[in-house]
């Protein structure tokens, strides 16, 4: 079947129902599953994404990290940032993209029966 497009940097390929790194083709996860769980990650510190940028910390911009912290999610095989998020300090990982893969697969084998009769 292939591989459709799903952001930048993911796409599912119909055939294994795998996530699959756009950019070098890394199988990250089971495609009815949450991708980031085939990914690299990493805590970045918010001190060092938004240096302070005056001395008082009430004035400074600088998130409280009491509050919040910024995840970013990497792909194994080439390393391109594929997501990230700012979660409160013990909050699990978001799951924000969960896809009908039957549907979808439904559509790729009707678009390539659609294909084979114009051509
Ligand atoms: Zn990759």
């Amino acid at each position: 079947m292939g591989k459709v497009r799903i952001t930048e940097y993911l796409e599912i390929d119909c055939d294994t129902e795998k996530w699959c790194c756009s950019r070098c083709g890394h199988e990250l996860y089971n495609a009815r599953d949450n991708y980031k769980k085939g990914c690299l990650v990493y805590e970045n510190p918010l001190e060092k994404v938004h240096p302070p940028l005056a001395p008082d910390a009430s004035y400074n911009f600088t998130p409280d990290k009491d509050f919040s912290r910024l995840i970013e999610f990497y792909c194994p095989g080439c390393g391109i940032q594929i997501e990230n998020e700012y979660l409160p300090p013990g909050h699990p990982i978001t799951h924000e993209i969960e896809l009908d893969i039957d549907a979808l697969k439904a559509r790729q084998a009707d678009e390539r029966q659609a294909d084979q009769r114009i051509s």
